[in-house]
């Protein structure tokens, strides 16, 4: 099992210790672990970004030291919005030398307006579902920029938004409306030969999803698409490579016979 999306206590939203990560890796089996810390050039400041990089960079060469015999420990970074601000992302991302750099959108501007899905205390205002479905869209317009401009190696957690939307909002958006876009992104991955990540935070729970869905993983497939990897998105020991039995079985019901880690950004095939 090779995890290729995990958050350390470098994070601002986790609190988990290294030794802990390592040890539940070690004993759930997992071989590969990729240690994968926001920073964000829309969110962060380059102060608080640079502290995060370095941070888990110490981290993770101290977990190589200490567990390599058991557990091989990757470097890596999840760069919020890149292309709002690609010099400094660029530049970030620069300061350590990275096995794997992951792109995503967790927050972003639409008519001068910040969106952000997962804040709490949300108002009636902001759920109101023609409000969300401009919001879906823009999200995946920044996630084409994305996967169209950022230096990354894997776009992560596609259709973030409906586990908001979805799950914790309880709007039911139909996710085919956005449908050609999506097309679009997955084709975008395939001609830059970016992966697809298949994030597993969310399996096993009330909104038992993997990210993307698998119809758009299958979509991915058929268009020729074979660059995945597996991301449990741990944020706490216990949920590291959460879900692989499950998800690597539906993958090889897709047809898919391996998946990838990320070696010094070049990829690796592991047999699933
Ligand atoms: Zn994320
Ligand atoms: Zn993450």
């Amino acid at each position: 099992m090779f995890d290729t999306h995990i958050h350390t206590h470098n994070s601002h939203d986790s609190e988990q210790e290294i030794d802990a990560l390592c040890r539940s890796a070690i004993e759930k089996g997992v071989n590969a672990v990729s240690l994968t810390d926001h920073i964000d050039v829309f969110a962060y400041s380059e102060e608080h970004n640079t502290k995060v990089i370095t941070g888990s960079a110490k981290d993770a060469d101290y977990a190589k030291s200490t567990y390599s015999e058991e557990l091989k420990i990757f470097k890596g970074v999840e760069v919020g919005v890149y292309h709002y601000d690609s010099e400094m992302s660029k530049k970030i991302c620069s300061l350590c030398e990275l096995d794997i750099i992951l792109g995503s959108v967790h927050s972003f501007m639409l008519n001068g307006e910040k969106v952000h899905f997962s804040r709490d205390n949300i108002s009636e205002e902001v759920l109101s579902k023609e409000k969300l479905i401009n919001q879906a869209d823009a999200y995946f317009n920044e996630m084409l920029a994305t996967a169209e401009t950022a230096d990354i190696d894997v776009l992560c957690h596609l259709t973030y938004p409906l586990r908001y939307i979805n799950a914790k909002y309880n709007r039911n958006l139909d996710i085919n409306i956005y449908s050609a876009k999506i097309t679009q992104i997955l084709k975008t991955l395939i001609e830059r030969q970016i992966a697809l990540e298949i994030n597993t935070a969310r399996v096993g729970t009330d909104f038992n999803y993997t990210a993307p869905t698998f119809d758009i993983v299958n979509e991915y497939y058929n268009l020729g698409g074979r660059l995945i990897t597996i991301g449990s998105d741990a944020h706490t020991p216990e949920k590291i490579a959460n879900g692989f039995d499950y998800v690597k079985t539906a993958l090889k019901e897709i047809g898919f016979d391996k998946y990838y880690y990320f070696e010094k950004r070049r990829p690796k095939s592991v047999k699933l």
